[in-house]
Formats: C-alpha cells, structure tokens, sequence
C-alpha cells in the first residue's frame, strides 16, 4: 500500500472513530441482554478476572462490572475509545475494577488459565468466530466462561440481496445451530445461546445514531469520505429494517471443559 493510500485509510479510520465515539454503543445490544448473558455465567467471586474484548467505549463493560464481582480489563485496537472508557469508568466510579487498555484480541498477552470470563460483544467478528473461541481458550481456567455475540442467521435460506451484502462484509455469519456446533468444536460446553430482540439494533443501536449523523454531517459538510460513510451506515439500517426476519445478533455462552 503506498504512502498515500495509507494516509487515506487511516482518515477513515479516524473518521469513523469519531463518529462511533459520539454514541453510547459502537454495536447492537443493551443492558438487559447484557445481564441475561451474564445470568448464565456461575462461579465469579471478588478475585475473578474478566476481559471485554473489542470493548469499544465501554457500554456494556460498565453493566458488566456492575453485576458481576471481580476485576474487568477492557481492550480495544482504538486509543481514542479506550480514552472515553476510561474517563466513562472513572465517571460511573468503577475506575478501582474496571481498566481499559490498547490493544488487540488478535495479540494477547494474557497467562494461560489467567481468566474467569472472556466477553465480547459485537466483535468476535474482528477475528473470526471461530478463530477467537480457538485461540482465547488457553487463557481461561478450566470451568472458566466465554459470551461472545455474534451476527447470525435465523433461517437456512434467505433473500440474495441480504445474502449477498453478508458474504460480502462477514461470510462468517452462519445459523445458530452451526455456530453453537463450533463452540462445542472449539472444546466448550454450550451453555446457552439467545437471539438478541429487535430493541438492540432499533432502540439502542440505530435510535441514538440519527442526531449523531446529523451532527457528524454538520461537522465534516463536502467531506465526501465522511458522507460516503453515513451514507453506508444509512443503507446498513435499512437493510435491517428489511430483512430482520432473517439475519441479527445471537449471544453463546460457553464454558471450558
Ligand atoms: N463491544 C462494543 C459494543 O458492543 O458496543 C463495541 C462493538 S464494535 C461493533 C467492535 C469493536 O471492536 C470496536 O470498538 C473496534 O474498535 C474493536 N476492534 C476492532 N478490531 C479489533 C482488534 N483487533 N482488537 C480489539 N478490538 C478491536
């Protein structure tokens, strides 16, 4: 990649970090279902060790900690993200148990059996499903809990159009069934798996992002690479709108055997 095409990708990077900055959630999810995943995880007491892989600003790390004992460290690729995370901690008084720190899920540096839960929501994908439930095992103890979510379908066939834009943004997507088989394949016991409701993406995901957009246009006016990007987060929403019967997120939980 030449030196420009690098400066020009890492605008838009910064762009659209700034645009998911201005919002509570960089994902689809809330803090209902983030409890109801986390119901299904025993075992935690004041010494347990928790991450939040791709944590973003930190939304669901702060319901996180809040019903759970233990420590969490939050990690993201993003520093700006991991700046909001943790003045967000610091402001929620969390900032004793809750840390974010730079990083990524690809290059971890954890000791083996080090974890009681590794969480992650939304951004399992970064790596791949599959790769991340392989390559995170070591790093829990035995008896230990994952809960990742994860974009899925909800039908074994579907329209071409929605088929299409997934095989081309995440040909990982598969149905529950499957994915659940690959959660038992990578060594856990599948301990649950839900879909999360349409309030996720409509209320907590895409509501907050119209003023958001509106704002971000208003800031970045003739910025085409800015507008391009709305544009593109327009389109996503109303490709949901259309064919949530077939496709949204699903949370696993597993537990290391
Ligand atoms: N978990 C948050 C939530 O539910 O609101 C954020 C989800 S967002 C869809 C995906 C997150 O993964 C972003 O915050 C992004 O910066 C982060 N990310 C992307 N690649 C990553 C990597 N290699 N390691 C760690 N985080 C990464």
């Amino acid at each position: 990649m030449s030196k420009e095409n690098t400066s020009i990708h890492e605008f838009d990077i910064n762009l659209i970090c700034e645009y998911y900055a201005s919002v509570e959630r960089q994902g689809p999810g809330s803090p209902e279902i983030t409890r109801k995943a986390l119901s299904f995880v025993d075992n935690l007491n004041k010494d347990s060790r928790i991450v939040d892989l791709g944590c973003g600003t930190g939304g669901q790390t702060r319901v996180l900690a809040q019903h759970s004992p233990g420590t969490v460290t939050g990690i993201d690729l993003f520093p700006k993200f991991i700046e909001l995370f943790n003045r967000n901690s610091r402001q929620a008084n969390l900032q004793d148990r809750v840390k974010g720190i730079v990083g990524s899920m690809d290059d971890l540096h954890f000791k083996d059996e080090e974890l009681d839960l590794i969480w992650s929501e939304g951004a399992i994908y970064n790596i791949g499903f599959e790769r991340g439930l392989n390559e995170w095992r070591k790093f829990l103890k035995t008896g230990g809990y994952i809960a990742v979510s994860e974009a899925s379908w909800f039908t074994q066939e579907r329209p071409k159009e929605i088929e299409d834009f997934w095989m081309d943004a995440y040909p990982e997507i598969d149905t529950i069934p499957n994915k659940v088989a690959q959660m038992q394949k990578a060594g856990y016991k599948p301990v649950a798996s839900f879909i999360l409701p349409d309030n996720c993406w409509i209320d907590d995901f895409y509501a907050p992002q119209v003023a958001a957009q509106e704002a971000f246009l208003a800031k970045h006016a003739g910025n085409r690479a800015a507008e391009g990007f709305i544009a593109n987060q327009r389109h996503e929403q109303q490709l949901y709108n259309k064919y949530k019967a077939y496709y949204g997120y699903a949370f696993y939980i597993g537990q290391k055997i």
